[in-house]
């Protein structure tokens, strides 16, 4: 069975790269549908090797350049596949003239890896956004359900990291998520005190 390592959402790619993710967000599209306008997320394997979602990247190459941009976000953490990720990153650099890149994460990889890898991402993305979701560790955790120790200061760390490596950096959460509120302005005061900027997300009953 065919893979959707790429989706459609209003004529812009996104890439899907696995079904794990180390937090279990309230509002997470997984826990409301099983597909995405019609494309389902869900992966049979969570093998995806870089060839492979190069292939259907290459399938659908001129819409994919004509759109812009490319964002890393699927049904899991996109970062969990690191190697994957930064394959695929260079070769849309070398193939793909002017095709931004962007990565959509929870901000944990660096736990996951045990390094940084903020310098690996740093010559091919041209942003990345990094879900801060609370101002204190104690909402974090509610909102994010980590699996991971110190999610929150991770998550801090990691934005830090991508700053200091110079990738364009967005701190975001997402408001109006029924029964965990979120205060704004205090999120938006640790996102740039982080050299981050700052977006708040409203909450998409039923997913996109
Ligand atoms: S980090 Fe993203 S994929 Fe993971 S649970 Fe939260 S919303 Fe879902």
């Amino acid at each position: 069975m065919t893979e959707n390592y790429l989706y459609f959402l209003d004529n812009k790619p996104y890439i899907n790269m696995t079904n794990a993710c180390t937090n279990r967000c309230v509002f997470c599209v997984r826990n409301q549908k099983e597909d995405v306008q019609g494309a389902k997320l869900w992966l049979n394997s969570d093998n995806a090797v870089s060839k492979d979602v190069i292939k259907q990247l290459d399938e659908n190459k001129n819409k994919i350049i004509s759109a812009g941009e490319i964002v890393f976000c699927g049904y899991g953490e996109p970062l969990v596949k690191i190697d994957e990720v930064v394959d695929i990153c260079k070769y849309l650099k070398a193939n793909y003239s002017n095709l931004k890149i962007r990565i959509n994460t929870n901000g944990h990889a660096n736990y996951i890896h045990k390094r940084n890898v903020a310098p690996e991402l740093a010559p091919y993305v041209d942003s990345i956004s990094i879900s801060l979701n609370g101002e204190t560790e104690e909402i974090y955790n509610k909102i994010s359900n980590p699996q991971i120790e110190n999610a929150y200061e991770e998550v801090k760390r990691f934005i830090r990291a991508c700053v200091e490596e110079k990738i364009p950096t967005t701190a975001s959460i997402v408001v109006d998520v029924p029964d965990f509120p979120v205060n704004k302005e205090r999120c938006e005061v640790i996102a740039k005190s982080l050299g981050a900027k700052f977006r708040a997300r409203e909450f998409i009953p039923n997913g996109y």
